[in-house]
Protein backbone atom coordinates (compact mmCIF):
# COMPACT_ATOMS: atom_id res chain seq x y z
CA UNK A 1 0.00 0.00 0.00
CA UNK A 2 1.50 3.42 -1.03
CA UNK A 3 1.15 6.13 1.50
CA UNK A 4 -2.16 8.53 0.61
CA UNK A 5 -0.23 12.01 0.36
CA UNK A 6 -2.83 15.18 0.35
CA UNK A 7 -1.97 19.14 0.29
CA UNK A 8 -4.15 22.07 1.65
CA UNK A 9 -3.84 25.67 1.63
CA UNK A 10 -4.97 28.18 3.97
CA UNK A 11 -3.96 31.90 3.48
CA UNK A 12 -1.55 32.10 1.15
CA UNK A 13 -0.38 33.11 -2.52
CA UNK A 14 -0.35 29.44 -3.24
CA UNK A 15 2.87 29.67 -4.33
CA UNK A 16 4.06 27.13 -2.54
CA UNK A 17 1.99 24.52 -4.00
CA UNK A 18 2.70 25.50 -7.63
CA UNK A 19 6.55 25.22 -6.80
CA UNK A 20 5.98 21.56 -5.24
CA UNK A 21 4.61 21.16 -8.71
CA UNK A 22 7.90 22.17 -10.19
CA UNK A 23 9.75 18.59 -10.66
CA UNK A 24 11.02 17.48 -13.75
CA UNK A 25 9.09 14.93 -15.35
CA UNK A 26 11.72 11.92 -13.90
CA UNK A 27 11.10 13.58 -10.41
CA UNK A 28 7.39 13.74 -10.61
CA UNK A 29 7.02 9.89 -11.67
CA UNK A 30 9.19 8.15 -8.69
CA UNK A 31 6.78 10.23 -6.63
CA UNK A 32 3.91 9.47 -8.16
CA UNK A 33 5.20 5.59 -8.16
CA UNK A 34 6.02 5.89 -4.30
CA UNK A 35 2.72 7.76 -2.80
CA UNK A 36 -1.11 8.23 -3.89
CA UNK A 37 -1.66 11.99 -4.18
CA UNK A 38 -5.79 11.98 -2.92
CA UNK A 39 -5.93 15.70 -2.50
CA UNK A 40 -4.66 18.77 -4.23
CA UNK A 41 -6.71 21.16 -5.35
CA UNK A 42 -4.20 22.66 -8.17
CA UNK A 43 -4.16 19.54 -10.07
CA UNK A 44 -7.07 17.06 -9.49
CA UNK A 45 -11.25 17.85 -8.76
CA UNK A 46 -10.86 14.36 -6.63
CA UNK A 47 -10.71 14.96 -2.99
CA UNK A 48 -10.74 11.72 -0.73
CA UNK A 49 -10.68 12.49 3.44
CA UNK A 50 -8.65 9.54 4.11
CA UNK A 51 -4.73 10.36 4.27
CA UNK A 52 -1.57 9.86 6.10
CA UNK A 53 0.32 12.99 5.56
CA UNK A 54 -0.88 16.03 5.20
CA UNK A 55 1.11 19.35 3.53
CA UNK A 56 0.03 22.40 4.94
CA UNK A 57 0.46 25.63 2.90
CA UNK A 58 -0.27 28.73 4.26
CA UNK A 59 -0.55 30.68 7.46
CA UNK A 60 -3.99 30.89 9.60
CA UNK A 61 -5.58 34.07 9.18
CA UNK A 62 -9.25 33.63 10.14
CA UNK A 63 -11.51 32.38 13.03
CA UNK A 64 -12.98 29.94 10.09
CA UNK A 65 -9.84 28.27 9.35
CA UNK A 66 -9.17 26.85 12.92
CA UNK A 67 -11.64 23.70 12.55
CA UNK A 68 -10.70 22.96 9.25
CA UNK A 69 -7.05 22.49 10.56
CA UNK A 70 -7.82 20.86 13.74
CA UNK A 71 -9.44 18.50 11.10
CA UNK A 72 -6.97 17.95 9.21
CA UNK A 73 -4.18 17.26 11.95
CA UNK A 74 -6.98 14.54 13.29
CA UNK A 75 -7.18 12.59 10.13
CA UNK A 76 -3.47 12.74 9.16
CA UNK A 77 -0.65 10.27 10.75
CA UNK A 78 2.13 12.88 9.67
CA UNK A 79 1.34 16.91 9.12
CA UNK A 80 4.30 18.57 7.63
CA UNK A 81 3.97 22.75 7.32
CA UNK A 82 5.26 23.80 3.83
CA UNK A 83 6.39 27.27 3.76
CA UNK A 84 7.11 30.44 5.20
CA UNK A 85 3.58 31.40 5.57
CA UNK A 86 2.58 27.52 7.53
CA UNK A 87 5.93 27.38 8.97
CA UNK A 88 6.49 31.00 10.58
CA UNK A 89 3.30 32.51 9.99
CA UNK A 90 5.47 34.86 7.16
CA UNK A 91 4.21 37.85 5.39
CA UNK A 92 0.62 37.54 6.36
CA UNK A 93 1.68 38.30 9.81
CA UNK A 94 2.66 41.76 8.88
CA UNK A 95 -0.82 42.48 9.43
CA UNK A 96 0.09 42.08 13.06
CA UNK A 97 1.96 45.08 13.27
CA UNK A 98 -2.06 46.89 13.53
CA UNK A 99 -5.10 46.25 15.60
CA UNK A 100 -7.17 43.99 13.16
CA UNK A 101 -9.73 46.74 12.80
CA UNK A 102 -7.30 49.03 11.81
CA UNK A 103 -5.82 46.50 9.09
CA UNK A 104 -9.46 45.50 7.79
CA UNK A 105 -10.33 48.90 7.06
CA UNK A 106 -7.00 49.58 4.90
CA UNK A 107 -7.21 46.66 3.44
CA UNK A 108 -11.05 46.57 2.52
CA UNK A 109 -12.83 50.37 3.54
CA UNK A 110 -15.99 50.21 4.19
CA UNK A 111 -16.30 46.77 3.21
CA UNK A 112 -14.28 45.67 5.75
CA UNK A 113 -17.31 44.56 7.95
CA UNK A 114 -17.47 41.71 5.71
CA UNK A 115 -14.76 40.23 6.60
CA UNK A 116 -13.51 37.26 9.01
CA UNK A 117 -9.70 38.12 9.85
CA UNK A 118 -7.77 37.06 12.84
CA UNK A 119 -3.89 38.11 13.57
CA UNK A 120 -1.89 35.80 11.45
CA UNK A 121 -0.23 32.69 12.95
CA UNK A 122 2.11 29.61 11.31
CA UNK A 123 -0.06 26.48 11.97
CA UNK A 124 1.75 24.75 15.11
CA UNK A 125 0.19 28.06 16.79
CA UNK A 126 -3.26 25.65 16.74
CA UNK A 127 -1.99 21.96 15.83
CA UNK A 128 0.67 19.48 16.26
CA UNK A 129 3.13 20.09 13.28
CA UNK A 130 5.58 17.14 12.39
CA UNK A 131 8.05 18.20 10.08
CA UNK A 132 8.74 21.84 8.45
CA UNK A 133 9.79 22.13 4.68
CA UNK A 134 11.03 25.92 4.86
CA UNK A 135 10.82 29.05 2.31
CA UNK A 136 9.31 31.03 -0.21
CA UNK A 137 8.50 29.12 -1.75
CA UNK A 138 10.66 25.82 -0.28
CA UNK A 139 13.20 24.24 -2.94
CA UNK A 140 11.76 21.51 -4.83
CA UNK A 141 14.75 19.66 -3.69
CA UNK A 142 14.26 19.85 0.07
CA UNK A 143 10.46 18.95 -0.69
CA UNK A 144 11.49 15.74 -2.10
CA UNK A 145 14.33 15.20 1.01
CA UNK A 146 11.03 15.32 3.47
CA UNK A 147 9.09 13.28 1.58
CA UNK A 148 12.05 10.58 0.67
CA UNK A 149 12.48 10.08 4.60
CA UNK A 150 9.49 10.01 5.38
CA UNK A 151 9.08 6.95 3.09
CA UNK A 152 11.96 6.20 4.65
CA UNK A 153 10.25 6.04 8.37
CA UNK A 154 13.28 8.35 9.26
CA UNK A 155 13.41 12.04 10.31
CA UNK A 156 14.60 14.09 7.79
CA UNK A 157 17.58 15.95 8.36
CA UNK A 158 17.14 20.05 7.56
CA UNK A 159 19.93 22.18 8.68
CA UNK A 160 20.02 23.82 11.61
CA UNK A 161 23.05 26.35 11.18
CA UNK A 162 22.75 29.54 9.55
CA UNK A 163 22.49 30.78 5.89
CA UNK A 164 25.90 32.62 6.31
CA UNK A 165 27.70 28.67 6.03
CA UNK A 166 26.50 27.99 2.85
CA UNK A 167 26.82 31.43 1.72
CA UNK A 168 30.60 31.15 2.26
CA UNK A 169 30.17 27.64 0.55
CA UNK A 170 28.88 29.54 -2.48
CA UNK A 171 31.86 31.52 -2.56
CA UNK A 172 30.06 34.97 -2.19
CA UNK A 173 31.32 38.26 -0.83
CA UNK A 174 29.35 38.99 1.87
CA UNK A 175 26.70 42.10 1.45
CA UNK A 176 28.10 43.78 4.67
CA UNK A 177 31.21 44.58 2.72
CA UNK A 178 28.43 46.50 0.50
CA UNK A 179 26.93 48.58 3.23
CA UNK A 180 24.04 45.99 3.08
CA UNK A 181 22.22 44.45 6.18
CA UNK A 182 21.47 40.47 5.88
CA UNK A 183 19.84 37.83 7.76
CA UNK A 184 22.31 35.17 7.01
CA UNK A 185 23.74 34.92 10.65
CA UNK A 186 20.68 34.02 12.21
CA UNK A 187 18.58 32.32 9.70
CA UNK A 188 18.57 28.85 9.21
CA UNK A 189 20.35 27.44 5.89
CA UNK A 190 19.10 24.91 3.54
CA UNK A 191 18.48 27.21 0.54
CA UNK A 192 22.67 27.25 -0.24
CA UNK A 193 22.24 31.40 -0.17
CA UNK A 194 20.13 31.43 -2.88
CA UNK A 195 19.28 35.42 -2.31
CA UNK A 196 23.21 36.50 -2.33
CA UNK A 197 24.02 34.09 -4.96
CA UNK A 198 21.80 36.28 -7.32
CA UNK A 199 22.91 39.31 -6.13
CA UNK A 200 20.20 40.23 -3.73
CA UNK A 201 20.64 39.67 0.77
CA UNK A 202 18.63 37.05 3.36
CA UNK A 203 15.52 38.44 3.93
CA UNK A 204 14.76 35.42 6.38
CA UNK A 205 11.93 33.29 4.55
CA UNK A 206 13.44 30.05 6.39
CA UNK A 207 13.02 31.20 9.65
CA UNK A 208 15.37 31.68 12.43
CA UNK A 209 17.76 28.95 13.88
CA UNK A 210 17.04 26.89 16.85
CA UNK A 211 19.35 29.00 19.00
CA UNK A 212 19.75 32.45 16.64
CA UNK A 213 23.25 34.17 17.54
CA UNK A 214 21.73 37.55 18.00
CA UNK A 215 24.11 38.99 19.95
CA UNK A 216 27.10 38.14 17.08
CA UNK A 217 24.57 39.67 14.47
CA UNK A 218 24.63 42.52 16.26
CA UNK A 219 28.50 43.03 16.47
CA UNK A 220 28.69 42.37 12.92
CA UNK A 221 26.30 45.16 12.33
CA UNK A 222 28.48 47.54 14.73
CA UNK A 223 31.46 46.64 12.80
CA UNK A 224 30.61 47.97 9.55
CA UNK A 225 28.72 51.01 11.11
CA UNK A 226 24.90 49.66 10.36
CA UNK A 227 22.16 50.13 12.80
CA UNK A 228 20.11 47.38 14.39
CA UNK A 229 16.70 49.22 13.29
CA UNK A 230 17.82 48.25 9.66
CA UNK A 231 18.20 44.82 10.39
CA UNK A 232 14.85 44.63 12.40
CA UNK A 233 12.88 46.28 9.48
CA UNK A 234 14.25 42.95 7.33
CA UNK A 235 13.06 41.01 10.05
CA UNK A 236 9.62 41.63 10.38
CA UNK A 237 8.84 40.63 6.07
CA UNK A 238 9.20 37.12 7.58
CA UNK A 239 9.24 36.82 11.02
CA UNK A 240 6.88 39.21 12.24
CA UNK A 241 5.21 36.56 14.25
CA UNK A 242 8.37 35.58 15.94
CA UNK A 243 9.63 39.02 17.00
CA UNK A 244 6.02 40.45 17.66
CA UNK A 245 2.63 38.67 18.31
CA UNK A 246 3.99 35.44 19.82
S1 LIG B 1 5.48 30.90 1.68
FE1 LIG B 1 5.68 32.39 0.02
S2 LIG B 1 5.25 31.21 -1.85
FE2 LIG B 1 4.47 30.00 -0.11
S3 LIG B 1 2.32 30.61 0.09
FE3 LIG B 1 3.50 31.92 1.47
S4 LIG B 1 3.91 33.80 0.26
FE4 LIG B 1 3.32 32.17 -1.18
S1 LIG C 1 25.68 37.96 6.20
FE1 LIG C 1 24.56 37.40 4.32
S2 LIG C 1 25.96 37.93 2.67
FE2 LIG C 1 27.18 37.86 4.55
S3 LIG C 1 27.96 35.77 4.64
FE3 LIG C 1 26.06 35.78 5.80
S4 LIG C 1 24.51 35.19 4.32
FE4 LIG C 1 26.33 35.78 3.15
S1 LIG D 1 18.79 33.36 1.27
FE1 LIG D 1 17.39 33.86 2.95
S2 LIG D 1 15.62 34.82 1.96
FE2 LIG D 1 16.77 33.74 0.37
S3 LIG D 1 15.86 31.70 0.24
FE3 LIG D 1 17.56 31.56 1.68
S4 LIG D 1 16.64 31.91 3.71
FE4 LIG D 1 15.17 32.64 2.18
Amino acid sequence: MKPKVAFFDFTSCEGCQLDALNLTAEELISLLNAVDIVNFREVMTERADNYDIAFVEGSITRESEIPRLQNIRDRAKVVVALGACACIGGVNCLKNHLPVDAALRIVYGKDARYYDTIPARPIDALIKVDYYVRGCPPITAELLKVVKALLLGKKPEIPNYPVCTECKMAGNICVFERGMTCLGPVIRAGCGAICVTSGRHCWGCRGLVDDPNLDSEKDILQKYGLTVEKVVEKFKIYNTYAEVTK
